[in-house]
């Protein structure tokens, strides 16, 4: 037999229901806030995720699949959904399109060559949405308002936003500088990968899973002051805006995020939900007003974010929203004998398009089982069809929570069902 890949997994089942509204609460959210989909390839260029990602962070330092094909190409599978929604934007000049921003959202597979652990996979799923061309502070509030009142929509209400602003260029080197100062004598009593963090990246050893507790970095200056006026100002009214839409955010200098292209707000969703560990952040995102330049088009200013669907997953059975998610059937459909049985494909056609989501038997059962499998499905109106009532033109309607019965005329079948749901 062969299986699954490492790190992978299927979505099948009970699953497929929480992935499906995941996804379903997702884009609708987006419709609503004027945010277009966008499709990109799931391979592209290597040197796409090299120079937007940057060679030092973890993703592209060790978690990329990257092979050559059969044109000896260099191609990675893509490990994260903005790179390549950054070049589809300069590939089809959508800089130029008179609708400004530009408001797109994705969701499919990314590939990372991680630790596979609960919450954690090779293959995962992201949704994410970007909003290119403008510098607006409200274009930061509105992506992670929308995020935040999706989440909100599902359920889960113990999110935080954790928000910080890295400044622009000149408020982060000046930081960059005096964290490196400060961590200078203290660099030996680090974790390995921050010893290396310290010479590739040095704000990201701020957010190092492994050294969090440490005092060092709990004493080490923070990004805040080193903000300069332009930069403290753009920050506050990001914040303004937040308390304006009413979201929950906390300040919190160690949010970095691992990614070199960030400006200005970065801020991660985090849930205090137990069992989860570190896998208890579902997305983060923040400004990239520099990687379109990066990326060899016009200047633009960008903010976006992405959400691990896979995590919320976990998190939605955790909290089991399983009754307005898992299978629930309309009707079913009764049927023994072959005239019963052609009588009811035609009528299960007709329910389903008058949007009635319906089932009847193909695999022979006996009426008691039929009646058994209808409560397996959750069925909430059976319909027993008999030989003796259609040559009247009469349906048998059976409520299958308050079991009463009542004989309709076939041409109100469907008018009844719709008012009785
Ligand atoms: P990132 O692009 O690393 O900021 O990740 C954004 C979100 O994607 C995270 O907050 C997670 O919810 C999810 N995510 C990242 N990596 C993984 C992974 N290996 N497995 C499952 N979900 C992940």
């Amino acid at each position: 037999m062969i299986l699954k890949p490492k790190g992978t997994y299927d979505i099948v089942g009970e699953n497929s229901k929480y992935y499906n509204y995941i996804k379903g609460v997702f884009s609708t959210v987006c419709e609503y806030y004027n945010f277009n989909y966008i499709r990109t390839p799931i391979f592209e260029d290597s040197s796409l995720f090299h120079r937007s990602v940057g060679e030092s962070s973890d993703i592209v330092s060790k978690e990329t699949y990257d092979f050559k094909d059969r044109g000896d190409r260099s191609i990675t599978l893509r490990p994260e959904g903005t790179a390549g929604v950054v070049r589809a934007y300069i590939e089809n000049k959508m800089y130029g399109e008179v609708d400004q921003p530009i408001k797109l959202y994705y969701e499919g597979t990314m590939y990372r060559y991680e630790r596979p652990q609960a919450g954690r996979y090779r293959e995962l799923t992201q949704f994410g949405v970007e909003v290119l061309g403008s510098d607006s502070e409200i274009e930061d509030a509105e992506v992670i308002s929308l995020a935040y009142r999706a989440f909100e929509e599902m359920g889960i209400e113990d999110v935080v936003v954790k928000i910080n602003s890295l400044g622009d260029n000149e408020s982060r080197d000046n930081y960059r500088k005096a964290l490196v100062e400060y961590l200078k004598p203290h660099i030996d009593e680090l974790c390995p990968d921050c010893k290396k963090r310290f010479e590739t990246n040095p704000l990201r050893i701020l957010d190092c899973k492994v050294d969090k507790d440490s005092p060092i970095l709990k004493n080490a200056p923070v990004i805040t002051d080193y903000l300069n006026e332009e930069s403290k100002k753009r920050f506050n009214k990001v914040l303004e805006y937040l308390n304006v839409l009413d979201v929950d955010y906390e300040v919190d200098t160690s949010i970095v995020r691992g990614l070199d292209y960030y400006n200005h707000t970065v801020f991660e969703f985090q849930t205090e939900m137990e069992g989860l560990g570190s896998a208890n952040t579902l997305g983060g995102g923040g400004r990239y007003n520099h990687l379109v330049e990066l990326l060899d088009g016009p200047s633009t200013p960008c903010v976006g974010f992405a959400c691990g669907i896979d995590r919320l997953m976990i998190i939605l059975k955790e909290i089991n929203k399983d009754r307005e998610i898992k299978n629930s059937l309309d009707v079913y459909v009764l049927s023994v004998n072959e005239e019963e049985r052609l009588t009811a494909a035609r009528l299960v056609q007709d329910l389903r398009w008058s949007e009635i989501k319906c089932e009847m038997d193909t695999m022979n059962r006996s009426l008691k089982a039929q009646f058994k499998q209808a409560d397996r499905l959750g069925a909430r109106q059976l319909i027993l069809l008999n030989s003796e009532d259609l040559k009247r033109g009469i349906i048998t309607v059976k409520d299958n929570l308050t079991h009463e019965e009542i004989k309709i005329d076939e041409a109100e079948i469907i008018d009844y069902l719709i008012s009785n749901l």
